[in-house]
This record gives structure tokens, sequence and C-alpha cells, in this order.
């Protein structure tokens, strides 16, 4: 018996950097150092997790999976140095400008043509951040989605897991093939240890374009996009804060100001 996870991991511009969108409204990705999103660290934990668990069972495998520009091998190496087996890489100049629709068509074809068993994502990405992308991808691969989980686990040929909301928890199961996403509450991920980042570098990364997938062009890129930017502006440079000095009577100063900004 064996069990095929593949993990979708995005590279995204570091959000500690300056980011900027390029003249046609997306954001520019050559002006930024990019990184593993951390959301989909904790998607390759559960993963390594899942396999670990497994191991008595047959064989897992984890193969980690983003669609991004060439440095997008950094997500992938990270993911490979924390214990994944083998990555792919999907990247063609047409995915320009590509939106989530297009995205999600470029993984289900690539998950397709790997093989799978269990898909995990993060939750959202912390760039785009719309969360919607593994309910498509489900949509697309035609499988159960159970999203936004908190724990999960594989057993007897289902995907089970807890998904805590406001005012309940609900524990949820899907047959495999299906599609999970996971919370930033599933378990902190794992350091890449030493032996760990060496091991990735003789592991195997696959390249792929939209040719290999059979995807034409126009169904990706900006031209296929759902969406478009109408606008984008700078967010306006911080103006200095409101000083008031305690020279004896600073607290009714403070209760005037406040009072004087309706906060109280
Ligand atoms: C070169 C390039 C240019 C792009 N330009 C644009 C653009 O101009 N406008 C636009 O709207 N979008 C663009 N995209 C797509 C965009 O960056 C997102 O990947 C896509 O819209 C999904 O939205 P999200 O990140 O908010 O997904 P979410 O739904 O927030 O993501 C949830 C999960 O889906 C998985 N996931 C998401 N994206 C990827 C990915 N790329 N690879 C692997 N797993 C992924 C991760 O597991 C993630 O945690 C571009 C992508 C590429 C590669």
């Amino acid at each position: 018996m064996s069990l095929r996870i593949v993990v979708c991991v995005k590279y995204v511009p570091d959000a500690t950097g300056d980011r900027h969108f390029a003249d046609d409204l997306t954001v520019d990705r050559d002006d930024v150092d990019g990184l593993l999103s951390e959301l989909d660290e904790y998607a390759v934990e559960q993963a390594l997790q899942i396999a670990d668990d497994f191991d008595g069972d047959g064989d897992a495998e984890i193969t980690v999976l983003t669609v991004g520009p060439e440095d997008a091998k950094d997500a992938l190496r990270k993911a490979l140095s924390m214990g994944a087996d083998k990555a792919v890489h999907v990247e063609d100049d047409d995915l320009h400008g590509t939106d989530v629709i297009g995205t999600s068509l470029v993984l289900a074809k690539a998950i397709e043509k790997t093989g799978y068993d269990l898909v995990i994502c993060g939750m959202a990405s912390t760039d785009g951040t719309m969360g919607v992308l593994p309910a498509i991808l489900a949509e697309r691969l035609g499988v159960p989605q159970v999203t936004l989980l908190s724990d999960v686990s594989v057993e007897d040929g289902l995907v089970k897991g807890r998904r805590d909301g406001d005012t309940a928890s609900e524990l949820l199961e899907a047959s495999l093939p299906a599609v999970v996403s996971v919370t930033d509450q599933s378990g902190e991920a794992r350091y890449p240890s030493f032996k760990g980042i060496m091991a990735a570098k003789k592991k195997p990364v696959q390249s792929l374009d939209l040719e290999d997938l059979e995807i034409d062009a126009d169904e990706v890129g900006l031209a296929g996009a759902w969406t478009a930017v109408g606008s984008a502006a700078e967010r306006p440079a911080r103006t200095a804060g409101t000083i008031v000095k305690d020279e004896g009577e600073g607290g009714k100063r403070l209760a005037e100001f406040l009072a004087s900004q309706k906060f109280i």
C-alpha cells in the first residue's frame, strides 16, 4: 500500500521587504526577496507527520509542488530540507499575471500528472491571502475538500480532521483522494536540520511548463485572468503621532485629546 501526498507550496515576496506593483499592476517579484510562504510550512509539517504515522502500513511519498518563477525553487528546497521526498516546479513566461483561477488549473494538471492520494495546502498564501485555492483545486480535480483543519490524520482510506470554529469544533472526514488545507494551529513546523539541508541538494526537482501540462497560454496569464486590478496606490507615509507631555496635568490633557478624537 502506498500514500502519495502532494503539498502545494507558494513562493511569496518577503513581507518584511519593500514591496511594489509593476507597471501592469502585477506584484513586482524581481525587486524583492522571496521565501516559502510561512503558512505553507504548516502544510509541509502535516504531510511529514502523516507520512511518519503511515510508515508501518506502507510507503508514503511527499511531493512538494509550486507554480512560480525561477526563484520559487528556493521554496521547494526549503520544503525538501524539512523532509519532503521530491519536488515539481511549474514555470513558464506565459504565467505572468495568472490569477487564482489560472493557478488552480495549472496546479490541478500538475497534480494529475504527478499522481496523488492526498493534496495538502496552506490555509492562505501570505501575499494573495484569498484562501480559496484549495476549494477551487478540489472542484477541478473532482474530489472532496476538507478545509481549514487544525488537526489532520489518514486512516483506512480516509482523511480525518478537526475544524475549530468560534462556537464549535467539527470532526470531519473524507474518502481519499481528497484535498485538505491546514491552519497555523495545526502544529509548529520543524526547522530543517543540517542533514536535511544537505540531503535536499540531491533530491529530484522536476521542471514542467505549460506545454508539458497541455495548457494553452490564453487560459492563464493576464489575458486568461477572471480578475483585473483596476488601480493601485502606495500607502501614504505615516504621519508623526501627537505627543502628550505630562507636566502635572498629563491625565487631563490625555482625556481631552481622546475626547477631541471622539475615542471617549
Ligand atoms: C509568475 C506569477 C505571476 C502571478 N501574477 C498574478 C497576478 O498578476 N494577479 C493575481 O491575482 N495572481 C497572480 N498570480 C497568482 C497568485 O500569486 C496566486 O498564486 C493565486 O492567485 C492564488 O491566490 P492566493 O495566493 O491568494 O491563494 P490562497 O487561496 O490564499 O492560497 C491557499 C493555498 O494554495 C496554495 N497555493 C496558492 N498559490 C500557489 C502557487 N502559486 N503554487 C503552489 N501552491 C499555491 C498554497 O498551499 C496556499 O497556502 C501569479 C502567479 C505567478 C506564479
